[in-house]
């Protein structure tokens, strides 16, 4: 079978011939470790996993799942408070309760870690739990120091014949003065808090920061975002403006582009924020950083191994294959060479197993559909305008209002657009950029047609549900040809 390049080959043994199964320890327990665990034992290895804290990792336990948990609760809340006609109906009584929905949230970390990543890591036979610190003691050892307090402590060597670097990234903390001495909050806290905060500052930018920072303004948090630039600065900047305006158009939500912070106190409760830029001084109850995710690789003493890594970034380098500098250990997921994202994670963890029991599979990076799950939402794949130009590509563009999308029209939306480019002459799709309630599914709708090298044309004349998001795919390529606002409301 072949999947995005892979090869699949027999069941593994080591290459001295004997029957002996190959010995794989991965370390980490997060997407990428289970996927390869997964693929591991399916192709017949015997499975060493190392974790150091609980078992699932970032996903399910502090990321993805309580983030989305916590947008989810708090967009209801919010839409609770602006349709009151109906929700009265539904006896929502207009305050949230912060510990019920903490509650809910935490039930629902717990029954996603036992059915996806507890359950199937005990119930196979192929594989042993360590739970412990790991480092390499060499190229084919590594050591895993049990984290019990230190009088009981006990230490195990393993050895391996592959091992998977698969431990993650932990939040990265900006040298800002006195920020060491007060309690702030990274994502982790902010998630595990079952108290709203009445002010709060957010320091960052990033995919994390805004989700936190909109879902607490809806929670009732007055909320000022300190951004060292402006908001979504990677991609068309229309992103960034189009999410600025919605986001501002809640007057709980602060933004000051441009801001450095330079100093953080913290007396009786209450944050004090200095900006270098413009020595203003701000006041809150609570402080957030979210200045983007550093991997973990400080404890793994790779040196010990002969991995390198990226001084500056703490990357590990990684080939289309997973592998590191030495050839029989990989590395996949935050702690590697690629984009921080747990559907990433997940396929480099499969393809780094399949690498490692003798198949072949590669990982395609070259489209990567990315969302900020902020409502409305922000999401793009492939190329902006600017990149296709500046790789030499002749473009033609055309951005949709939102105000021209049928189910955008329906459901009240204010801010938003769905651009699309196109190279020239083939027309072929290079990328798109949307921001709209549901622009997740506008993305992933393009994703597909780009993977399929679909044309402007090949979209303009497909047939997609009327009043859905991916319609609005549909209606940006047919505006290529013709004006939409003169089609019939169900575009032919
Ligand atoms: C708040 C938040 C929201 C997010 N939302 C999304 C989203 O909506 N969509 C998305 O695609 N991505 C999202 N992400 C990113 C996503 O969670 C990560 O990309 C993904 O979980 C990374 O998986 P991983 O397997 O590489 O690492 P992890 O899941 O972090 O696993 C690494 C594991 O290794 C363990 N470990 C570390 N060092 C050692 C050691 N020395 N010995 C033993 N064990 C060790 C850690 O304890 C950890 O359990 C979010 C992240 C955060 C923080």
């Amino acid at each position: 079978m072949k999947a995005d390049g892979a090869v699949m080959t027999g069941p593994c043994c080591e290459k001295d011939g004997s029957s002996r199964p190959l010995s794989v320890v991965v370390l980490g327990s997060g997407a990428a470790a289970m996927a390869a665990v997964i693929a591991a034992t399916e192709r017949g290895a015997q499975v060493h996993v190392v974790e150091r804290a609980t078992v699932g990792g970032t996903c399910v336990n502090v990321g993805c799942v309580p983030s989305k948990h916590l947008v989810r609760s708090a967009q209801l809340q919010h839409w609770c408070d602006e349709h009151v006609e109906i929700s009265d109906g539904c006896r929502c009584d207009g305050v949230p309760n912060a510990h019920k929905l903490h509650a809910s949230r935490q039930a629902l970390v717990e029954r996603l870690r036992w059915q996806k990543y507890e359950s199937v890591l005990d119930e196979n036979p192929h594989v042993t739990v360590w739970h412990g610190e790991a480092s390499f003691e060499d190229s084919r050892t590594v050591r895993v120091r049990s984290l019990a307090a230190q009088a009981t402590q006990t230490e195990t060597l393993l050895h391996f014949d592959r091992c998977l670097i698969a431990v993650g990234a932990e939040p990265y903390i900006p040298p800002i003065d006195g920020l060491a001495s007060v309690p702030f909050w990274t994502s982790t806290e902010a998630l595990a808090s079952d108290t709203v905060p009445h002010r709060l500052g957010v320091v960052g930018s990033s995919a994390v920061a805004l989700e936190l920072a909109q879902a607490y303004a809806r929670l009732g948090s007055r909320v000022t975002i300190f951004a060292r630039r402006g908001l979504c600065t990677r991609t068309d900047p229309l992103v960034g403006e189009t999410l600025m305006q919605a986001l501002l158009d809640d007057d709980r939500i602060r933004i000051h582009c441009g801001a450095l912070v330079e100093s953080v106190q913290c007396e009786d409760g209450v944050f004090k924020v200095t900006l270098t830029t413009s020595q203003a001084v701000f006041m809150t109850d609570a402080l957030l950083v979210a200045s983007g995710r550093r991997p973990s690789t400080a404890a793994l003493n790779m040196a010990a191994a002969g991995v390198s890594w990226h001084a500056a970034s703490g990357q590990i380098p990684v080939d289309t294959h997973m592998r590191t500098n030495v050839p029989h250990i990989y590395a996949a997921g935050d702690c590697a060479q690629m984009p921080q994202l747990v559907y990433v994670a997940a396929a480099a963890g499969t393809r780094a197993a399949i690498n490692m029991t003798g198949g072949e599979a590669c990982l395609d990076l070259s489209l990567v559909p990315w969302v900020i799950f902020c409502e409305p939402q922000a999401a793009a794949v492939g190329l902006t305008e600017a990149e296709a130009q500046a790789r030499g590509l002749r473009t033609e563009t055309r951005t949709l209002p939102i105000t021209s999308v049928p189910r955008c029209i329906v459901h009240g939306e204010k801010f938003g657009f769905l651009k699309l480019v196109a190279e020239t002459p083939s027309m072929r799709i290079v990328g798109a950029q949307a921001v709209a309630a549901e622009a997740s599914d506008m993305i992933s709708t393009v994703a597909v047609a780009m993977r399929g090298h679909l044309t402007v044309a090949d979209l303009s004349g497909m047939l997609l549900p009327y009043l859905t998001a991916s319609e609005a795919v549909k209606l940006v390529a047919q505006s290529f040809t013709r004006d939409v606002h003169q089609l019939s409301c169900c575009a032919g």
